[in-house]
């Protein structure tokens, strides 16, 4: 003969009307028996939502049809679950643990913190890896189509100089492997933000007419920017960049079935982000590997970095106070937005110094 099923005495409310009917709790097989004075109550044990077990209060259970059981001895409660074989989810056991609560929330954090440091820059570059270049292309062109409307105007530079400058860019270029030279164009502007050269997605590199001036035109420190700017397009930094910024906002996006808005704010988002540290080492490293090749002493690097740096240290001439002077600002304020990612951005520290001084391995 099966032994005894234990019994709990506990309250049972109808759900209905407010009184407490003083019951006796049995499991027996799958079920529930909810024994009154007059007549019984049986309920699957599955169907009823048991309570968590928690330190304090007392222990109540939902009944499917309204009705609640409450018990407020909490020690004969839990003896009554255990002999019963009502195990509780091991789940509700940890979280009484403070000590689990915290090492939970540690790890969290550990793992979030990885998946931003690690394992977004791993996804992006997985993804680029499988996007056709003509994705960059696109992306590169409306870029600069935005760009040229807000920023820029066409280079006064005579023609000659435009094709020098490609030409030794070019003839530096020539001595490296072709597959380590990704397709690229280089295009001059007039702009207001001074010496500075960048790369968008699919090749066009921007060099401003003040970046040529800065350095008298000598092509030497030219390639040396150029080489620096091409290091971005090789890696394909730019479509890394985007594809880490915009991971959240378009998983979102896809999320609620709104891509073209995400697709739209790609070229501002080019604007509004910056090449992460590791990238401007990879582009540095490639500036390096074009130089040596070319035979070009990299400390051309080093000149230019100085040139920026004197340059930065002269005062620009005040803004009047005009609707003129205004509009210059806002210029200059779009102009700061998109200088993330442009050479001037990231000038000398201590370790590109060294680096281009020959002191790297
Ligand atoms: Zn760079």
């Amino acid at each position: 003969m099966a032994p005894m099923s234990p019994v709990l005495q506990a309250t049972y409310f109808d759900g209905q009307s407010a009184l407490a009917r003083p019951v006796t709790l049995r499991i027996v097989g799958a079920d529930l028996h909810i024994c009154q004075a007059h007549g019984s109550l049986v309920v699957p044990v599955r169907q009823v939502r048991w309570p968590e077990r928690t330190r304090h209060g007392q222990r109540m259970a939902d009944l499917p049809d309204g009705g609640m059981l409450q018990c407020a001895d909490l020690a004969a409660w839990d003896a009554w679950c255990n002999a019963a074989g009502l195990r509780e989810p091991r789940l509700v056991v940890l979280q009484q643990s403070w000590r689990w609560v915290l090492a939970t929330v540690l790890t969290l954090v550990l793992v979030l913190g990885a998946i931003y440091r690690w394992g977004l820059p791993m996804v992006a570059h997985a993804v680029v890896a499988q996007t056709p270049h003509t994705v960059d292309e696109a992306i590169g062109d409306s870029a600069l189509h935005a760009l040229d409307k807000a920023l820029m105007e066409p280079s006064t530079l005579a023609s000659q100089q435009q094709d020098a400058i490609r030409a030794a860019f070019a003839n530096a270029l020539s001595v490296l492997p072709p597959d380590d030279v990704p397709r690229w164009n280089v295009q001059f502007r007039k702009s207001s933000i001074g010496p500075n050269a960048l790369a968008l997605p699919g090749g066009t590199i921007l060099m401003t007419d003040d970046m040529v001036s800065l350095v008298d035109g000598d092509t030497e420190v030219l390639t040396a920017v150029l080489a620096h700017e091409l290091g971005h397009v090789k890696h394909r930094h730019g479509l890394r960049m985007l594809v880490q910024v915009s991971a959240l906002g378009t998983m979102t996006s896809l999320l609620l079935g709104d891509f073209s808005t995400a697709l739209a704010t790609l070229p501002a988002l080019v604007g509004q982000a910056h090449y992460s540290r590791q990238a401007e080492r990879e582009a540095d490293a490639h500036a390096l590997q074009v130089l040596r090749t070319a035979g070009i002493p990299p400390k051309a690097m080093v000149t230019l970095f100085a040139r920026l740096e004197a340059r930065r240290h002269s005062a620009p001439a005040p803004v009047p106070r005009d609707a003129a002077g205004e509009e210059a600002e806002q210029r200059a304020a779009k102009a700061m937005a998109w200088l993330g990612i442009a050479f001037a951005s990231h000038p000398a520290d201590a370790e590109r110094i060294a680096f281009f001084s020959g002191n790297a391995p």
